[in-house]
């Protein structure tokens, strides 16, 4: 546990107003940081530790740096993906998220996971207001279309010599509270990148030249994360006799039943399906935000929030269980090649394309529901969860080494696991 003695007492007059912040070193601004919040020495020694990113990378990453968050990364196991079998890194500081997919992928192992994509394509958008005739602009910019292929390529030669490049050119007219928007779409195979950048540069180069055609004013210009040309598709059958019989299986379905239909289920069904699809994503230096924000837009696009993945019954009695959802991530770009640790969790992984991580990762996020659904429709959540929770809640209250497994175990076989409770288990195991 850090020291609870403060090198200084936090600044009377604490003024968050601090001039070149962002010139300074890691170490410089943490000394700053030490003296607003009144850290203490063993706070700022644990701070300044940068564990397995180079302070350098790191400062480079993002701004105003002064340490790391390190994340646990734990490999599920059992995985077997179009026939291959894979062991997946997954980053999460929650418990259960990795031994419900190594659960999961346990009772189809013989069978495994089947998986697609839809292709690599992502859309960024560029926003024309005040366009007298909408209509007729769409039309104006659709005639462009190949002027606009050449501005696009033009922008990302490297990505045009991998195979990639605007493909595709779409003009929506919106009805919107300012009135008529003309919304072009330009739509890009980015191959292994997620893309973002890439077609963020195209979307401002076409902008004067679609303000032209159009008559207009153009404001954004930027990709959606809504990315429904580029959807990762999981399914798997787990039998029934394998998975604890009718009862279980007509449970797991009647549970599916009520994320599609009720949102307040659905949150909850697919905040179970991102803990494991996120932990992918950030195990492999990918955008968690953009994973998330697809996801989510995908599961209302009916203009209903509904559950992300689906449970059928097959003519044989089995649990045929399936996902579809955005997945825009690269093996390039952003922190993906940057970052030792995704690197070598892409080399565990051993996906070579953009498309094998998207499929694996739609395979993991089934697994993980499948884990959820299953748990919540037999014994509970409470049960599997709680004997890790456990663990943490004897660490809050102060256990060290074997302390934390004899307190966990008091806690589980009481069924109370509770901080108040582990406090005095603890004291009692320390009075011997
Ligand atoms: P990037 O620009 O860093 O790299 C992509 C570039 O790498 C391509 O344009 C291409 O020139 C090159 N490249 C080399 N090898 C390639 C290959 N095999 N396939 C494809 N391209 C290859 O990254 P990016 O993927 O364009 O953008 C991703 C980053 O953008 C992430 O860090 C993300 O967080 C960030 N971002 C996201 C949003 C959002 O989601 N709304 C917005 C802005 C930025």
């Amino acid at each position: 546990m850090p020291s609870s003695t403060p090198r200084s007492t936090p600044r009377a007059n604490r003024s968050s107003r601090i001039a070149g912040f962002h010139k300074k070193s890691p170490r410089e601004r943490l000394d700053l940081v030490a003296a607003f919040a009144g850290l203490s020495d063993s706070e700022v020694a644990h701070l300044s530790d940068f564990g397995n990113l180079a302070p350098d990378l790191a400062d480079r990453l993002i701004e105003n740096v002064i340490g790391t968050m390190n994340v646990p990364v734990g490999i599920a196991t059992n995985m077997r993906i179009d026939g291959e079998d894979v062991l997946i890194p997954m980053a999460t500081e929650e418990s259960s998220v990795v031994a419900a997919v190594c659960n999961a992928a346990r009772q189809v192992y013989e069978d495994g996971f089947t998986t697609s994509v839809s292709g690599n394509l992502m859309i960024a958008q560029v926003q024309a207001v005040g366009v007298s005739d909408p209509h007729a602009a769409r039309l104006r910019i659709l005639a462009q279309r190949e002027a606009l292929r050449t501005l696009c390529d033009a922008c990302d030669p490297v990505l045009v010599s991998l195979g990639g490049g605007l493909r595709d050119v779409e003009v929506r007219v919106l009805d919107s509270l300012g009135g008529a928007m003309v919304v072009t779409h330009l739509i890009v195979d980015t191959r292994d990148a997620m893309g973002a950048n890439a077609v963020n540069t195209m979307a401002e180069a076409v902008a004067p030249h679609i303000a032209g055609w159009s008559g207009g004013r153009v404001y954004l210009r930027i990709l959606s994360n809504l990315a429904d040309r580029r959807l990762a598709r999981a399914q798997a059958v787990w039998r029934t006799d394998a998975i604890g019989g009718p009862e279980v299986r007509d449970g797991i379905v009647s549970a599916y039943h009520f994320a599609e239909a009720d949102p307040y289920r659905a949150a909850t069904h697919n905040k179970g399906i991102m803990n494991g699809i996120d932990a992918v994503v950030l195990a492999t230096g990918n955008d968690t935000r953009a994973i998330e924000a697809g996801a989510h837009a995908y599961a209302a696009r009916s203009g209903r929030y509904t559950s992300l993945t689906r449970y059928e019954v097959t003519a044989s009695g089995d649990l045929s269980a399936s996902i579809e959802l955005p997945l825009a991530v690269g093996l390039v770009g952003g922190a993906t090649k940057l970052h030792p640790t995704a690197q070598a969790c892409l080399k565990i992984l051993g996906a070579t394309t953009a498309e094998r991580l998207a499929r694996i990762i739609a395979a993991v996020g089934l697994a993980q529901n499948f884990s959820a659904l299953k748990a919540l429709a037999t014994t509970g959540i409470q049960k599997g969860h709680m004997a890790l929770h456990a663990q943490n809640i004897a660490m809050m209250a102060g256990a060290v080494g074997e302390e934390i497994e004899a307190v966990a175990r008091v806690l589980v076989e009481g069924h109370r696991v509770r901080l108040d409770v582990a406090q005095d288990v603890l004291a009692g195991i320390r009075r011997g």
